[in-house]
């Protein structure tokens, strides 16, 4: 069996750098995942993969050193626990995600993420466009992730007909990073998913294949793409409230929850399933896959956090102890220009405690799939150059986060030696 390209993507499945392996991407809704899915995730990667799971800045879970014959079989386990892959690579809506979880408000954005990741995902209308279309879901603006999305919701306030919601719209990093702008406030919860199918519909009929809704929004500019979204039959659309049971699996929000940092999102899959035999003891058997590339929980009422947190302690996974975000890089990624998990052991080695206490993220290339002009100092390898031995060297810029919008470049086109010293003046 030959998988064709463009199918397998839709599939949430990337070729690795290796020959011959794959990626299988699974989407969480705003990164929740229970226990019992979680378990699944593992037992796939110890049975056709390698025993390894990386944890995204996406808030979702990729499995590596898959075969092209065990692709339908991975599909059909992960099927089982009620896990999809649709749409998590390639043209297509991905995974709906949230920095957001601790907070008060999360319960009702994770609601509408998973409404949301219903309604787009294996959904025939919104597959095949021009590239990603990225949506997040977010209690407040403080991480600036919304920013960052083809859609990006921030819960603005609650009336008697229900959740409503700011939307930014045409956000994206890469090469050419822009920031979302506002398209309109409050909007009902009704109103989203028909506006989000509005601007899906627009951004699929009038932007080249490749591109990215920001593309559109250079071309056409802000009041020409209003114009056409206002067009679109949905635009201004209000579905009927939905009723019946609460859809969020997460009840407890707030100071209940504990976060186990997880050194570039590399677990183990017996490290994941520790974590959610944790889960299941501690946290009502619930997870969550942060932004962050870290596990979080929230602590079932019926316990203490500060024990769990000490339970938590003696669990084996390698826990970081710098903030840092980190992508496969050329360790498998077909793009990656450097080891990215060497990099930042490298930059552990040099930071000193005043750098310790910030949020860092490298990149293997300019996709910037870690968001570092996102991060206090986000690491950017831009490039590979020969030495005099013909042999390829990465090299590097570094972004800083100022007060407002996206980190800026500072430095460009360091080594690795040159990254570290200035890593090192950081403190
Ligand atoms: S930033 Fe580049 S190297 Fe890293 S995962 Fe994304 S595409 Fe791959």
């Amino acid at each position: 069996m030959s998988l064709n390209v463009p199918e397998y993507r839709l599939d949430g499945i990337y070729r690795q750098r290796q020959d011959g392996f794959f990626m299988q991407r699974v989407k969480l809704a705003a990164g929740v995942i229970p226990a019992v899915q979680a378990r699944r995730v593992a037992a796939v990667s110890n049975r056709f993969g390698r025993g390894t799971v990386h944890l995204t800045s996406r808030g979702s879970m990729e499995i590596h050193w898959l075969q092209e014959a065990d692709l339908p079989e991975v599909k059909r386990e992960l099927a089982a626990v009620g896990l999809t892959s649709r749409g998590a690579c390639g043209g297509a809506v991905r995974g709906v995600t949230c920095s957001s979880q601790g907070a008060a408000g999360f319960p009702a954005v994770e609601t509408m993420a998973r409404r949301i990741h219903r309604h787009f995902t294996a959904n025939p209308r919104f597959e095949r466009l021009p590239k990603k279309f990225k949506i997040g879901v977010e209690a407040d603006a403080t991480g600036r992730r919304h920013l960052i999305q083809d859609v990006g919701l921030v819960l603005s306030c609650r009336d008697d007909s229900g959740a409503r919601y700011d939307v930014y719209v045409g956000g994206g990093l890469g090469k050419e990073p822009q920031p979302g702008f506002l398209f309109e406030s409050a909007v009902s919860e009704n109103r989203i998913i028909p506006l989000i199918e509005a601007i899906a519909r627009v951004y699929a009929a009038h932007t080249p294949a490749g591109k990215r809704l920001k593309h559109l929004l250079r071309e056409k500019g802000e009041e020409e793409f209003r114009r056409l979204v206002a067009l679109e039959p949905t635009a201004s659309e209000e579905l009927p409230a939905v009723s019946g049971l609460q859809e969020n699996l997460v009840r407890v929000p707030g100071d209940r929850r504990i976060v186990a940092r997880i050194f570039a999102g590399a677990l183990t899959a017996d490290q994941l399933i520790e974590l959610a035999d944790f889960a299941d003891q501690w946290a009502d058997g619930i997870m969550m896959a942060t932004a962050d590339q870290d596990i979080a929980f929230h602590i079932a009422a019926a316990h203490e956090p500060s024990q769990a947190s000490a339970a938590l302690a003696h669990c084996s996974f390698s826990a970081g102890p710098v903030a840092i975000r980190v992508c496969p890089g050329s360790h498998e990624c077909r793009m990656g220009l450097s080891a990215t998990r060497e990099v930042a052991r490298s930059i552990l080695d040099a930071v000193g405690p005043a750098g310790r206490s910030k949020s860092w993220a490298i990149s293997g290339c300019h996709n910037s799939c870690t968001q570092p002009q996102l991060a206090d100092i986000g690491i950017v390898t831009s490039g590979l150059s020969k030495d005099e031995t013909g042999e390829r060297t990465p090299h590097f810029d570094i972004l800083r986060l100022g007060r407002e919008g996206f980190g800026k470049v500072t430095e460009q086109s360091l080594t690795l030696a040159e990254l570290c010293r200035v890593v090192r003046e950081i403190g």
